[in-house]
């Protein structure tokens, strides 16, 4: 690392001690900022980078709710409102029992590069809360979304701060959130959420984006080698909202889609993974992986291993941070992957990037190859704003048109910086530079 992002660097240690994935998250990026810092010098002297890593503003509340046996249950939940130089904050909401500050301020300054990669005027923010809504009844899932909410709404707004989904937060918790925000401030104010319903707000392919998003990334990774998706041996790894709906677009754009996992193991589908059966597990009954493959005789269970043990030349990790190791990306490497796009945020660790680039594979960081998801967000917005909602196709064509855009943009800024097919460094070096360059034209702020 370059001495003086070393030395702003040693500052975040200091600052954020036992935050292991917000440094983590740091290092990445600033691994890839010495040359932007030589080129420009002005980003030192308005002290950039210190600002960068320190979030606008950090909120921390308690959630009390009464369980379904009277219990009265206390849950801590965090939004952290990263930065605002290109538009309102903009970032999910994770319910998920590992959440803790180093979390959410990891994933909230990811969110600022990727969403500074998308074009669209949104900052970045993250929150959630380490409430686990696993065997958690509906009636008990919505009172929790309440009584987030009864704190929450009073730091959000539509031109303030618009959270979304991540993990454990889907369409229903985004009802339950914006009917209780709606009932507080009396106010109907669409696009205070993203990721509502269709009939009330919400935008067409949105549930889909990310998936697809991450799937039309590969794609055009692979098509920097002259080929497609068309008969990719594909792993796919998790089996919640990104991970079904990259399985569908990998599918429909003729690959073979072999593996998903959940926290309780993996499933190998030789046949290919069916789409049908997975969603209705999933979605419908909110079941586990072992009751696909009950009803899947020729698919396998695997408790004690991982997913990317399978060989196959394409890898979308969809699952959650860190589930990369160099380990695997070694075996992965000698199986045959090839590139490997990441439909999680940072689900592969330092060490595995680094093997990966190594070994010649093409490798898409989250920021950048799962963008598709907070692209459809402010596209979302765009038609509450404008109080209009648009045709599947055309909200698809749109999220299609950003990706292609992310993914040339990357590769122009790895090659003007002389590192042609780092997605790493592109990714990093055109997200900093855009969200820079608007937080020293507003000056010390
Ligand atoms: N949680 C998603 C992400 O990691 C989406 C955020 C949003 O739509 O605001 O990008």
């Amino acid at each position: 690392m370059d001495p003086q992002l070393e030395s702003v660097f040693d500052e975040v240690l200091r600052r954020n001690p036992g935050e292991a994935e917000f440094h983590q998250a740091v290092r990445e990026v600033f691994d890839s900022l010495g040359p932007v810092l030589r080129k420009h010098p002005q980003y030192v002297e308005a002290a950039v980078l210190e600002r960068i890593c320190e979030p606008e503003r950090q909120i921390i509340f308690r959630v009390p709710w009464v369980d379904d046996a009277d219990r009265v249950r206390i849950n801590r939940a965090f939004r952290v409102e990263f930065n605002s130089a290109l538009g309102p904050y903009k970032g999910g909401l994770r319910f998920h029992p590992s959440v803790y500050q180093g979390i959410i301020k990891f994933l909230g300054f990811e969110q600022v590069f990727k969403n500074s990669l998308t074009g669209m005027p949104i900052g970045g923010a993250k929150g959630g809360s380490d409430f686990d809504p696993r065997g958690r009844s509906a009636g008990e899932v919505m009172r929790f979304c309440q009584s987030f909410m009864t704190e929450l709404y009073r730091h959000i707004g539509q031109y303030t701060d618009v959270p979304a989904g991540d993990t454990g937060v889907g369409g229903r918790e985004i009802g339950y959130l914006f009917g209780q925000y709606k009932r507080i401030t009396n106010l109907y104010e669409s696009g205070v959420l993203t990721g509502k319903g269709i009939t009330w707000g919400g935008s067409l392919v949105r549930t889909e984006a990310t998936g697809y998003g991450t799937v039309y990334f590969a794609e055009h990774m692979l098509g920097t080698r002259n080929e497609s998706m068309h008969g990719q041996r594909v792993l796919v790894s998790g089996s919640g909202n990104v991970a079904i709906h990259a399985i569908a677009k990998a599918q429909e754009l003729g690959a073979e889609v072999l593996t998903f996992s959940d926290s309780s193991a993996y499933v190998i589908d030789e046949r290919g993974v069916d789409l049908d059966l997975l969603r209705q597990i999933k979605e419908v009954e909110r079941g586990r992986a072992a009751d696909y493959v009950a009803r899947r005789p020729e698919a396998r269970l695997v408790e004690d291993g991982r997913v990317w043990d399978v060989p196959a030349t394409v890898a979308l990790p969809c699952a959650t941070q860190n589930e990369i190791t160099k380990d695997d990306a070694r075996r992965m490497v000698g199986n045959g992957v090839a590139v490997v796009a990441e439909g999680a945020n940072m689900p592969t660790t330092s060490e595995a990037v680094a093997l990966f680039q190594q070994a010649g594979v093409l490798f898409g960081p989250g920021k950048a190859a799962n963008a598709g998801g907070v692209a459809t967000s402010a596209l979302e917005m765009q038609q509450n704003a404008s109080r209009d909602s648009w045709s599947a196709e055309y909200t698809e064509e749109r999220l299609a048109g950003i990706m292609e855009g992310i993914h040339d943009r990357c590769l122009e800024t790895a090659d003007e910086y002389g590192e042609p097919g780092n997605y790493v460094l592109g990714a990093n070096i055109a997200g900093f530079t855009k969200v820079a360059d608007a937080m020293i034209a507003l000056g010390v702020v």
